[in-house]
């Protein structure tokens, strides 16, 4: 969902850009990278429950898959574009290759907001956005998932339509199914845990006590809850969290010195995520404005709602105190905001590393299901941990080596590994 005069692919194409003159790559395999391969748009009528059609429409954009079939979630939102989907699709390849796991990028979305629909009329939603691509994707050429708005309940639906078309079961079409589905344990955990495991490592290369450490973030979903989970587990303490309020359609920011838990906010947000202010209050906590999750006086931000958050206009109420930004949310700092963290010695984990640990997790989740024989959930994380450690540790060892800012050094690892793949196989 872009906002307004905010392109999320030109900012995705700014920051291959500049790691593209880095490299000095080639012009032809510089076209290659900077554009999707491939595109779909399409149609899906719907026939809604009050007997009238409504046409909604639908997107896949598959981004590069010379490392391996596509993977990437499908987005359900009222202000989707098909720009937020190639930047999304152009992102999904250069984490698959950070992480090194062997697939590709692509994303996809409806225009739709499932909050005003029935279940009836998202099912047909679901099972309409399969019959348009089932041709163009597939457990070997590219594989969706749940991305914001859409759950295990959808894919299962995604999944069933394929399976009906191809008239055979094919596990590994879809991931982020239900356990006891063909889902992996961990999954719900994975992205938020991810970016946690490479902040322990950040501050751990930092010398850093992560028990003496308090941190603000920005959203309440499922990367910020499990983030907030593992890192009070370890001894960090969250002081503020900003999330959307739906009735209000306003965010806000919840601020409690003493720290918070997960459990605690939990038990009072309702199904669409919003905290309930009453109830927080007598909690102790202060209800402030959205956007002042960015001022607090922390030592960590995590951004973790959705992109264009941390931009030139609000970088300068970072507090002095803040050193390290872990970026949960996929595009959340803008190229100009960027500039200013790097300036100011900020170390941060890029998007596309610090919430790798979905995708892995959805790898996991790919090779389960081919073995069919599943992990438990210690042997998912233990393992996740293991691939994110790896990936953190060899990204932060290029940035020390050759003086790179950390974005720069992960989209270099990224950019030679697509574009070696490209290579090997005569594309360029
Ligand atoms: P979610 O829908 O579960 O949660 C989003 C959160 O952001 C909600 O708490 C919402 O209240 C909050 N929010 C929305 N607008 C806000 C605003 N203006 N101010 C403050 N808070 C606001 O989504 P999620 O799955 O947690 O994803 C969050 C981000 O992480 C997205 O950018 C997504 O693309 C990215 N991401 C998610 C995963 C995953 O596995 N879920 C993986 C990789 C990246």
């Amino acid at each position: 969902m872009a906002q307004a005069g905010f392109n999320p692919f030109h900012m995705a194409q700014a920051q291959f850009d500049k790691v593209a003159d880095l490299l000095d790559l080639d012009e032809g395999t510089r076209e290659l990278l900077r554009n999707p391969i491939r595109e779909y748009h399409f149609s899906i009528p719907v026939k809604m429950d009050d007997g009238t059609t409504k046409v909604f429409r639908g997107f896949r954009v598959q981004h590069n898959d010379a490392r391996g079939p596509g993977k990437g979630g499908i987005r359900f939102h009222p202000q989707e574009t098909v720009d937020t989907v190639k930047a999304l699709a152009t992102w999904m390849t250069w984490k698959c290759a950070v992480v090194d796991i062997p697939l590709g990028g692509s994303k996809g979305g409806v225009v739709c907001n499932p909050h005003n629909l029935s279940m009836r009329e998202q099912e047909s939603i679901c099972r309409g956005w399969v019959r348009q691509v089932a041709k163009n994707v597939g457990p070997i050429n590219d594989v969706p998932a749940p991305d914001v708005m859409t759950n295990p309940q959808h894919m299962l639906w995604m999944l069933d339509e394929f399976e009906t078309i191809q008239g055979a079961k094919y596990p590994g079409f879809i991931t982020g199914k239900p356990v006891g589905m063909g889902g992996s344990l961990g999954r719900t955990e994975a992205t938020g845990y991810g970016v946690i495991y490479t902040l322990r490592e950040a501050l751990k290369e930092h010398n850093v006590d992560i028990a003496k450490t308090t941190a603000a973030c920005q959203g309440f979903g499922n990367v910020s809850q499990y983030a907030i989970q593992l890192y009070t587990q370890l001894g960090g303490k969250v002081i503020a969290v900003s999330c959307w309020d739906e009735p209000d359609q306003k965010s806000y920011t919840f601020r409690k010195t003493s720290g918070i838990t997960f459990e605690e906010l939990i038990g009072i947000t309702d199904k669409f995520g919003t905290i309930d202010k009453e109830k927080a209050k007598t909690m102790g906590y202060e209800i402030l404005p959205g956007e002042d999750w960015i001022s607090q006086d922390v030592d960590i931000l995590i951004p973790a709602a959705l992109e264009n958050q941390v931009r030139g206009d609000n970088v300068t109420k970072i507090s002095p105190r803040v050193k390290f930004v872990a970026e949960g949310a996929n595009g959340p700092t803008t190229p100009e905001a960027d500039k200013v963290l790097e300036e100011r010695g900020i170390f941060v984990i890029p998007d596309f590393l610090a919430n790798a640990g979905g995708v892995t997790c959805s790898y996991f989740e790919q090779v389960q299901c081919n073995m069919n024989y599943f992990w438990t959930k210690e042997e998912v994380l233990e393992k996740l941990d293991t691939k994110m450690t790896v990936a953190f540790k060899a990204v932060s060892e290029l940035a020390k080596k050759k003086n790179l800012y950390m974005r720069d050094a992960a989209y270099v690892i990224s950019i030679q590994r697509v574009a070696r793949a490209c290579k090997d196989r005569g594309w360029v």
